[in-house]
């Protein structure tokens, strides 16, 4: 596929660069809005390529291949006949069974780890190619992408991937793939979620080990996890971003507490974490001790950017459920404000892929531009199901009929926090893209 950035004045077209989608990112922005030591190393880097000091025509063509739509087309075929059945159940053990012997079966296939190196068991393909796929699945209705292997596929393993040590990568990638393991994020603090450098649970060293002592909060599928990507604080005199580091964290390991916590949705997938003298090997560092902040940036610029991709791209097949609704209630024609706002949210929908697309030619110093497609996503999907609230009506507020549509009608507020907030993502748009002044107008 050659989806093109095309910019009417030089019709420039942009290509990945040939290190694929997982090279480390030299990404410094943060998770939140906070004064990081690098982050004006990394601002000065954007400047000219991408800092837009007017706003830019832009308009994204794509233009596939013949490869492209033989793959498609054998995605779209398997998928046909292997969707399951049956909604995923929404928390706990079901969900993590369901999940991995879904990802089992698509990996048996060869349809896990589209973009993945072969090496460690992926098919080694372009990220092209894994949005085609994520086109194809949504399409089939296929479960949400969103389910507890979300962290180990989305942005746990491309973290490995990128930063991880050889032994961190042969060890763990294969088994995510295969659908043996499931992770976890521990970066989230009950005082440090904006402000996630001011986070406090602390690693001691001890010969080879690290004793970690603290507490993470919104960890989501901690309780079915295996593993947790873990942010803590190892050098005890450090301050901030500093003294940080990114560990690998055996769940089952002795001295974890996980304590779920009911969201308005009615699920439990994310949890409390407490850690009393937890030992976690020092070989379970990934990147150096004390460095996890230019780590967590890593895991965080994949978080923003790609993981949501088949989310961003499911919402296209919900807005066309809705308009079938619409026609079959017979509010299509009865109701023309609804249908106009059906058709906007359908064009905002054919926008974020468009944008989902054009970000994958920007070089890694434009991750930044990962908030606008966060921000963008994250509203949209709000307006999404709202839409959806009003087509079903007060008097289909029927949990049992309607289950799934209430169910991620609540779960849409979650998406202006979760990953970072639209606040923060706007403080990220306007300082790092935008070259707005930094902290509050006086
Ligand atoms: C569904 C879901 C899943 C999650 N999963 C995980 C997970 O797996 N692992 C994990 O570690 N965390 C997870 N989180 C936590 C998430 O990252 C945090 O909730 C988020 O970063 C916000 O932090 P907070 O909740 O502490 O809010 P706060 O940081 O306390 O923010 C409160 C409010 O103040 C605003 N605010 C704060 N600072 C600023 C600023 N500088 N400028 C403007 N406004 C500001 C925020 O936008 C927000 O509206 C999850 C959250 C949700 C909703």
């Amino acid at each position: 596929m050659s989806a093109k950035r095309v910019d009417p004045s030089t019709h420039l077209s942009q290509h990945m660069e040939s290190d694929g989608p997982y090279r480390r990112r030299k990404y410094t922005s943060h998770y939140m809005d906070d004064s990081n030591p690098h982050g004006k190393q990394s601002w000065r880097g954007l400047s000219g390529r991408y800092r837009y000091t007017s706003l830019e025509t832009v308009a994204v063509q794509f233009d596939f291949s013949s490869q492209d739509t033989e793959f498609r087309l054998a995605a779209r075929e398997w998928l046909r006949t292997n969707v399951p059945d049956g909604h995923p159940p929404h928390s706990g053990q079901a969900s993590r069974d369901f999940a991995l012997n879904w990802l089992r079966r698509r990996h048996k296939a060869g349809w896990s780890g589209i973009s993945w190196p072969a090496e460690y068991g992926g098919r080694g393909l372009s990220f092209e190619r894994q949005m085609i796929w994520y086109e194809e699945y949504v399409a089939a209705g296929a479960p949400t992408p969103i389910d507890p292997t979300f962290v180990s596929l989305n942005h746990a393993g491309p973290t490995l991937i990128a930063v991880g040590s050889e032994e961190q990568k042969s060890f763990h990638l294969p088994k995510i793939l295969s659908g043996e393991v499931l992770w976890c994020q521990g970066f989230s603090e009950p005082n440090s979620g904006s402000d996630l450098a001011s986070l406090r649970t602390f690693g001691r060293v001890e010969a080879d080990y690290l004793i970690v002592n603290g507490q993470k909060i919104w960890s989501s599928w901690a309780d079915i996890a295996d593993y947790q990507e873990l942010l803590i604080r190892t050098d005890p005199n450090s301050k901030r971003h500093k003294g940080l580091s990114w560990v690998i964290c055996d769940m089952k390991a002795p001295g974890i507490t996980v304590r779920p916590i009911q969201n308005m949705a009615g699920a439990k997938h994310f949890a409390e974490v407490f850690y009393d003298d937890v030992r976690i090997p020092i070989s379970s560092v990934v990147g150096a001790v004390n460095d996890g902040w230019n780590v967590a940036m890593t895991t965080l610029g994949f978080e923003r950017s790609t993981a949501a991709t088949g989310l961003q791209l499911e919402l296209s097949r919900k807005i066309e459920l809705l308009l079938n609704m619409a026609q079959v209630s017979g509010l299509a024609s009865a109701d023309p404000q609804l249908m106009h706002e059906l058709a906007i949210a359908r064009a905002e929908a054919a926008a974020l892929r468009a944008l989902t697309y054009q970000t994958l030619f920007r070089t890694p110093d434009s991750v930044f531009e990962g908030s606008v497609v966060r921000l963008y996503f994250a509203e949209l999907s709000q307006r999404i199901h709202r839409i959806a609230m009003d087509i079903l009506g007060p008097a289909n507020m029927d949990r049992t009929l309607n289950a799934l549509w209430i169910h991620d009608y609540f779960e849409s507020y979650s998406e202006t926090i979760a990953g970072g907030t639209s606040e923060i993502q706007r403080n990220i748009i306007g300082e790092r893209i935008l070259g707005l002044p930094r902290g509050a107008v006086k």
